[in-house]
């Protein structure tokens, strides 16, 4: 799910690509502190060979070794993010020193984590053009959906 050689140098991140999970239909439909992971602490990136990942925003800037553990979450498939991100809120984002406290301290309930959470998760990623790649077992952006590859613009790809 996670490790410390990726992204790799031979698959560098894309530095041209970013978006975000949120959106305002989170709010009522998922536990509020994943609410808060996904519009304030989870980057959507992906690498140079369009394999998607997530990085805490929050210790971006520092070097891997650095970071504690799980900083980058590297995805299987779709229907797999929320556990991946449940894990991500376990392992990382309680100790990550430079997420502010006031998101850390905030917990997932137990009522939250209905069966129907995770269709969600995977129904909005890909609403924002996120998809399975069963060869590489990873995830993707649809290149149909996909606007970056000609731009030279830095800013969020699929922001509102
Ligand atoms: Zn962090």
């Amino acid at each position: 799910m996670s490790n410390s050689s990726f992204p790799s140098a031979r698959d560098p991140a894309d530095p041209f690509f970013l978006a975000t999970l949120h959106s305002d239909s989170d709010v009522g439909r998922i536990d509020p502190a994943h609410v808060e992971v996904r519009r304030s602490v989870l980057e959507v990136r992906r690498t140079v060979s369009n394999r998607v990942f997530f990085q805490c925003k929050y210790c971006a800037h520092l070097h891997e070794f650095e970071r504690a553990e799980m900083s980058i979450v590297d995805l299987a498939s779709v229907d797999r993010i929320y556990r991946d991100v449940v894990w991500f809120v376990m392992y990382h984002v309680k100790f990550c020193k430079y997420i502010p406290s006031y998101i850390k301290e905030m917990n997932a309930d137990a009522p939250w984590l209905a069966a129907d959470i995770g269709a969600y998760w995977a129904e909005s990623a890909m609403e924002i053009g996120l998809r399975d790649d069963e060869e590489r077992r990873c995830v993707v952006v649809d290149p149909s959906v996909d606007d970056t590859t000609s731009t030279e613009s830095a800013e969020p790809s699929f922001l509102p």
